[in-house]
């Protein structure tokens, strides 16, 4: 609905706890009132339906269901977007996921309550390179499951490692790096034991038999992100032909940008992708990994715009803020990178990372310098900022 619609919509609003037809469901439906919403990469102003945890068609509440609001929250002028979705998280708070312990479930469900406060509503909890029996140990006990009250939902695993380049290992322990080169596919399988609940591999590709494993991977759904590698160009070109979707930390663990051989930051401006594949790129936009010009040059440079952000050291929701300011970028693309993006990465737009009717109502409440307010998953209350915390709503 434009800005006339949203004003018609006005008039429809009632007393609270108005009778609704219930022919169709008897689920409440709340109304968030006073609000920009992020969709279709505008902030619209335009109140936002929600029912049984989804955005809600609100002309099809009106017309075919002759239904209204059961609950109603005044926004109070709030930026709302999609729930931010984290590709990229080591742990935080205290835990590190790569240190299996007894209470390694402990640890990512703190990490998972305490990123609500952040606006991230899903997220993939990442390994760094780790032992076999580590892998053995965590890749079963990290299941999927939604999100809710109690923390963000678990999108899957992140494996970052340990089929990289030991020149370009960063913090990653050189002693437990492997290769596929003798059995391919196989040594992957039998380092991670499982691939049961993986979303991501981020390997290196110039990793020998890297393209056949890269090949299986994709077949499986799961995801293939370039990293930690001394690739060339050619080299990622490949990748990507063979499936590679996404660049790990873009700028930081790869060969520099050198203008006769680009490297893998090369494949933001390749013309020998195949046509019609995104390769979105993670950039850790936290004022220290990556340089602001960096991430101009980033964001001016890739014409599809399929940036996503990771938190790192830092939360994703100063990410999005340093973005914005330093990219000088849209408040709607700054947003984008931490909801849309993430969610075409992992395929899951369907239902994530958009504010479009049928989604999965995973909010976060944002003032105009997107500081969280608060935070919804499937259309409940998770997390408020203290200071509206006891403010007195309309509910
Ligand atoms: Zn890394």
């Amino acid at each position: 609905m434009g800005a006339e619609r949203s004003g018609a919509a006005g008039n429809w609003l009632l007393p609270l706890k108005m009778p609704s037809n219930k022919s169709v469901s008897d689920a409440p439906v709340t109304q968030f009132q006073n609000c920009h919403i992020l969709k279709d990469h505008k902030l619209q102003r335009e109140d936002l339906w929600v029912r049984e945890g989804k955005i809600l068609n609100p002309e099809k509440l009106f017309f075919d269901e002759k239904g209204y609001a059961d609950v109603q929250i005044d926004c109070k002028g709030s930026i709302i977007a999609p729930g931010f979705i984290d590709t990229q998280i080591n742990g935080g708070y205290g835990t590190d996921f790569s240190l299996a312990t007894d209470d390694l479930k402990c640890g990512v469900s703190m990490v998972a309550r305490k990123l609500l406060s952040t606006g991230v509503t899903s997220f993939c909890p990442t390994l760094v390179t780790s032992p076999v029996s580590i892998y053995h140990q965590v890749i079963p006990q990290i299941e999927v499951q939604d999100g809710g009250p109690r923390g963000a939902g678990i999108l899957g695993l992140h494996l970052e490692g340990p089929f990289i380049s030991k020149d370009k290992k960063g913090a990653h322990p050189e002693e437990y790096l492997r290769t596929f080169e003798n059995r391919g596919f196989r040594d992957l399988f039998d380092t991670y034991g499982s691939l049961d609940n993986v979303r991501i591999v981020t390997l290196a590709p110039e990793l020998d038999r890297s393209e056949e494993v890269i090949s299986e991977l994709a077949s499986r759904g799961i995801r293939v992100s370039l990293g930690h590698s001394v690739a060339n160009l050619s080299q990622a070109e490949a990748a990507v032909k063979h499936g590679a979707t996404f660049i790990t930390h873009l700028f930081n663990a790869m060969l520099p940008f050198h203008h006769r051989d680009p490297g893998i930051v090369g494949l933001l401006t390749s013309n020998e992708t195949p046509v019609g594949r995104s390769v979105f790129y993670g950039m850790i936009a936290d004022g220290i990994h990556t340089n602001p010009a960096a991430l101009r040059i980033a964001y001016r440079a890739h014409p599809k715009g399929t940036k996503t952000l990771s938190g790192s050291i830092s939360t994703m929701d100063m990410c999005v803020r340093h973005f914005w300011q330093a990219a000088g970028c849209s408040v709607e693309a700054a947003l984008e990178a931490a909801t849309l993006h993430p969610a075409q990465l992992l395929g899951i737009e369907q239902a994530k990372g958009t504010l479009d009717y049928g989604t999965d109502a995973d909010l976060v409440l944002l003032d105009r310098e997107l500081n969280v307010k608060a935070t919804y998953i499937a259309g409940e209350w998770v997390w408020k900022h203290s200071t509206i915390a006891n403010e007195k709503e309309a509910e």
